[in-house]
């Protein structure tokens, strides 16, 4: 029978000695879902991901795994779990086909070798390169291939397109959405944004060891913060630009060259550009934690 919740987790405490990695994080994820699990560098992500593989043993909380406790029956919960660490190892002299063998073999599975041609084939990945020569792209789809080349109840994702190219992001984004088409719970940790946004049905979002917001990912646009470099032909005065909602002056370069910060929506932004003569238009990323401060400072306003 299937669980109503696939992940439920209550009261997770992690500490590395002094350091509290997780400090009472309550999580459940439906069965069938996609939750993405958003926060900064050392938010508590892979810490989470791996009390629930029972990698890791946990202070205080309780952890259901598809209806288990990972730390009762962790060979047979790892067993329908579909699992991308952050950091695969794996040993350099074998092929991928062999990585992928021995891996199959110690979860004591069958593998469907045409299945597997189908995710190498896509992902373009070569069955017969060895590890030691792969690039660490091609390294992360052996990952991704590992986690679901046995069709898993449940997929944990650590960063699932880290070091990917977009075109290969939008490749995991479209096998991810098939699993979840076919049943397939996705439980996957990221700090991009966009990423999120793209794949996630809902978010929650973890700093500093605790759950601070459950969003929808179409909410995300409001916390998306961005800044823009532009470079005019002829002088522009700031307050142009400044007046506009949720846009503001970071700094003044020159009188041809600004750089602006948007808030949400850069809709009104590009209206007021598309009036002047623009030069150049460079957009900068900004961290999840740059994004964060900026968030929750507003809000406290
Ligand atoms: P990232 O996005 O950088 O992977 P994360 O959200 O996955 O970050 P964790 O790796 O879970 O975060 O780390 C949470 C906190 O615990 C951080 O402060 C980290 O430095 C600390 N930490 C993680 N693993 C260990 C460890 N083995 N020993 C000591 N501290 C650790």
């Amino acid at each position: 029978m299937s669980e109503i919740f696939a992940i439920d987790i209550k009261g997770l405490k992690k500490s590395y000695g002094s350091v509290q990695a997780l400090r009472g994080v309550n999580l459940s994820v439906k069965t069938g879902e996609i939750l993405g699990f958003l926060g900064p560098n050392g938010a508590g992500k892979t810490t989470t991901i791996r009390c629930m593989l029972d990698l890791i043993r946990p202070q205080a909380g309780t952890i259901k795994i598809l209806g288990s406790d990972p730390a009762k029956e962790p060979v047979a919960v790892r067993s329908r779990i579909g699992y991308l660490p952050g950091e695969l190892i794996l040993e350099g002299n074998q092929t991928v086909k062999g990585a992928l063998q021995y891996f199959a073999d110690l979860r004591g599975h069958k593998t469907d070798w045409k299945y597997v041609r189908q995710l190498t084939e896509r992902l373009e990945l070569d069955l017969e390169q060895k590890i030691k020569n792969l690039s660490k792209g091609n390294k992360q789809k052996v990952g991704i291939v590992l986690a679901l080349m046995n069709k898993p109840e449940l997929l944990l994702l650590d960063e699932p397109t880290s070091g990917l190219d977009p075109l290969m992001q939008q490749e995991v984004y479209k096998l991810l959405q098939e699993a979840k088409a076919e049943g397939t719970t996705i439980f996957f940790s990221s700090h991009i944004i966009s990423e999120v946004e793209a794949i996630a049905e809902r978010v929650v979002i973890i700093r500093d060891g605790v759950i601070v917001e459950e969003v929808e990912p179409k909410e995300l646009v409001d916390m998306a913060l961005r800044r823009y470099r532009v470079r005019f032909r002829v002088p522009v005065e700031p307050s142009e630009f400044s007046h506009l909602p949720g846009v503001s002056i970071v700094r003044q370069m020159s009188d041809t060259e600004l750089l602006l910060q948007v808030e949400g929506e850069v809709d009104l932004l590009i209206k007021a550009l598309a009036g002047k003569k623009v030069a150049d238009l460079q957009s900068e990323h900004l961290s999840l934690e740059e994004v964060f401060l900026a968030y929750y400072q507003k809000n406290k306003e």
